[in-house]
């Protein structure tokens, strides 16, 4: 059997939505999102047009590039935003001009310590030009010479866009999944986050859903102001967990970044099902916090976001370059990614307060759930059903259970399940925030 099948559907998306040059807008996020609404026909894909105010915020000028390079007196090109998009600023205003080799300097942006890598660098909300570039290339520049730098690109009145799934579920208490568009060709951060959540939208359309799920598609940061500016009340009153989904991709952590809170239904239930379900990950602190979360934890926003990763943005040195590439995220990193939120997200399906029905332990053997005989050995088979059961009391739900009795949540559900269906435990619903 194909250990990593869902890896590998996500990682060829990432393949193929890999050349795109992206930004918070223009036609790279439309292709993106088009994309998407093929995978997922129910998307609606939103447009925001550019001056629109949110909250402190102004949606930016639409941004579109065609070409750019930078040239020398030979007419050779030294950097070629058609070779990989990352050459051009993000947001460079149009240029074509003959400049002196200190004029360039400035414009230049390079990494000492990483000197084969092309950074990513961007100027949403201050005009400006500028070309990034391998620090050894930059090197073989002459201090003598003068260079033509050419970028083809259009920021004028647009629109913002996004795109939204509502899956409706039995229930109209929301799970909130949110991943972002808009950077050009990077993988792990950012490829990985749009593909999983692709993966797990379709997965979750089959499923028997308690919760509805809102899934959406957005340029990091102003579009999570955007989201936020235009459904504020709806998220407060009806999201009871959610999650960022970035940096998803690669095969080497498992990192963990909490909500504001630090102690909501997500986190509860991400700590749980990383603790049980990898071998290990590592706990950040919300000071460490770099995507939607900042505006999703914000105070008169205060949702309770927090986010699963493998290797966290800022954290690895492939971060922002042209390193984090279709080499840096691999289809089993890809399934890790997908594998753990999935199971977090049955925990929270799950993550009911049970009741047992009756007084003292039920005579389990009637059930077929205790051995025969009572034989020492048989007992530890037993045991996680008959500690389960004893911490029934209509107070702990399966996550704090699972902490009690020290036994993978996932494991519990099915035990629950079971215990549901021969009626010896009933479900308590509560506020559950
Ligand atoms: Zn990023």
């Amino acid at each position: 059997m194909n250990k990593h099948k869902e890896g590998e559907k996500i990682y060829s998306w990432i393949k193929h939505l890999f050349p795109i040059c992206r930004s918070i807008t223009g036609e790279g996020v439309r292709t993106t999102l088009k994309f998407l609404k093929k995978e997922l026909n129910n998307i609606k894909i939103k447009s925001v047009s550019s001056g629109t105010k949110v909250f402190d915020w102004k949606v930016p000028y639409e941004w579109n590039i065609k070409s750019g390079y930078i040239e020398d007196d030979y007419g050779k090109k030294i950097v070629d935003f058609k070779k990989n998009n990352l050459h051009v600023v993000g947001y460079s205003t149009p240029i074509n001009k003959l400049v002196s080799f200190s004029e360039l300097n400035k414009h230049l942006f390079s990494l000492p310590k990483q000197p084969n890598a092309i950074p990513y660098v961007t100027s949403y909300y201050n005009e400006t030009w500028g070309f990034c570039i391998s620090h050894n290339k930059r090197k073989t520049l002459n201090k003598k010479k003068k260079y033509r730098v050419v970028i083809n690109s259009t920021l004028k009145k647009g629109f913002l866009n996004y795109a939204e799934l509502v899956i409706k579920g039995k229930e109209d208490k929301e799970i909130l999944l949110s991943t972002y568009i808009c950077h050009p060709s990077l993988a792990n951060d950012n490829l990985s986050g749009p593909c999983v959540a692709l993966a797990i939208a379709k997965w979750i359309k089959k499923k028997n859903r308690r919760y509805t799920y809102r899934i959406i598609f957005i340029p990091e940061t102003i579009g999570s102001i955007v989201y936020i500016s235009r459904h504020l009340s709806h998220l407060k009153k009806k999201v009871i967990a959610g999650f960022v989904i970035t940096c998803i991709g690669d095969n080497n952590n498992y990192s963990y970044l909490p909500s504001r809170n630090g102690n909501t239904l997500s986190d509860r239930a991400s700590k749980s099902a990383l603790m049980y379900n990898v071998k290990n990950f590592k706990t950040y602190s919300f000071l460490d916090r770099g995507s939607d979360e900042r505006q999703f934890c914000s105070p008169n926003v205060d949702l309770p976001i927090c986010s699963i990763m493998r290797s966290k943005y800022h954290e690895y040195s492939e971060y922002h370059t042209s390193e984090d590439d279709l080499k840096f995220i691999s289809s089993e990193g890809l399934q890790g990614g997908f594998d753990i939120l999935k199971k977090t997200l049955e925990i929270i399906e799950f993550n009911y307060i049970y009741k047992a029905k009756f007084p003292c332990e039920p005579q389990l053997g009637k059930y077929k759930l205790y051995p025969k005989m009572s034989i020492k050995d048989n007992y530890a088979e037993s045991k996680n059903l008959i500690n389960f059961l004893a911490h029934c009391d209509g107070k702990n739900d399966l996550i704090e259970i699972s902490n009690k009795i020290n036994v993978n949540p996932i494991d519990l559900i099915e035990l629950s399940s079971k215990l549901f269906k021969l009626n010896l435990i009933v479900k308590i619903k509560k506020k559950l925030l």
